[in-house]
């Protein structure tokens, strides 16, 4: 059957509406769909009404962000009931954190001689969807404050800048507390993307494992080769279940397109195993 399990819309910082998303999967043939956008459920309910409409098998999804020793890390939460309280509780958690964020980015860029900074990225967000450093960077260039929103990230958005505000996210623990209140699964995103040692990944995997996650995606998008069968050796090791998807955003290349993603291996046990009719419990694992 073929998935995907981690894409975004503009709920988040996609380029596609929810709709439009579905509609690409379709053409792509995926019978699978989670939607995964940032902190926000507020795509999911176009998202699943364009899936029934296609045929396609919805799973709400979101990934939320927290931080770990200092790293930022990315937990996606699949197959959640968006009307939990829980999911309540995390996306208001989530966009307060973001918004106090995004009021320090404003007020830092205003100082810089900017204007109107938070009013019009706000008004470039979807409403209820999340309001991030790209919205930013679009207001500055749509507005004619700076001409390319390149020149806005490497003088004043990027990493190391002034508009570089860290959020205050929550605790992992409480991160995957919500996921599984909301009667989902834990899923640890794109460990390949940290720029961690290998022993530092162990430690964080071996954390989240701690807290009842409960998978990690052995693949996201198209990966080299070695990398693929590390992150199998890892799900492994630790007895999480193995996850894939695009982390599509946006249709910029042929590369990245919704359902294209290097194969997951075949001594992994796929994450939908959980909820499939044959359901196996962790034995599977010795
Ligand atoms: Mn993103
Ligand atoms: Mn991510
Ligand atoms: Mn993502």
């Amino acid at each position: 059957m073929k998935s995907d399990l981690h894409c975004h819309s503009t709920a988040s910082d996609g380029m596609l509406t929810p709709r439009e998303l579905v509609d690409l999967a379709h053409k792509n043939e995926i019978e699978l769909l989670a939607l995964t956008d940032h902190d926000t459920l507020a795509g999911i309910p176009d998202f699943t009404t364009a899936c029934q409409s296609h045929g396609i098998e919805a799973l709400a999804g979101i990934e939320l962000s927290t931080r770990w020793n200092g790293i930022g890390i990315h937990i996606v939460g699949l197959k959640v009931d968006p009307d939990a309280a829980a999911m309540e509780s995390a996306v208001t958690f989530q966009t307060d954190a973001r918004q106090e964020r995004a009021e320090k980015i404003a007020s830092r860029l205003e100082k810089q001689g900017f204007t109107n900074v938070l009013e019009g990225a706000t008004a470039l967000a979807d409403p209820g969807g999340s309001l991030g450093r790209p919205h930013f960077a679009r207001f500055l260039v749509e507005s004619g404050q700076i001409d390319s929103q390149a020149r806005a990230f490497s003088r004043f958005l990027g990493a190391g800048k002034i508009g570089d505000v860290k959020c205050g996210w929550p605790e992992m623990e409480q991160v995957v507390e919500w996921i599984t209140q909301a009667g989902g699964v834990a899923i640890l995103a794109h460990p390949d993307k940290y720029s961690m040692s290998r022993l530092k990944l162990r430690r964080l995997l071996q954390d989240f494992c701690a807290v009842g996650g409960q998978a990690v995606e052995v693949v996201s998008g198209q990966q080299n080769r070695d990398v693929t069968a590390f992150m199998a050796r890892m799900a492994n090791e630790h007895e999480l279940y193995a996850s894939a998807g695009s982390d599509f955003h946006g249709p910029v290349s042929n590369w990245h397109n919704l359902g294209s993603y290097s194969p997951l291996p075949g001594d992994v046990i796929p994450v939908e195993t959980l909820w499939s009719e044959n359901n196996v419990s962790r034995e599977l694992f010795l």
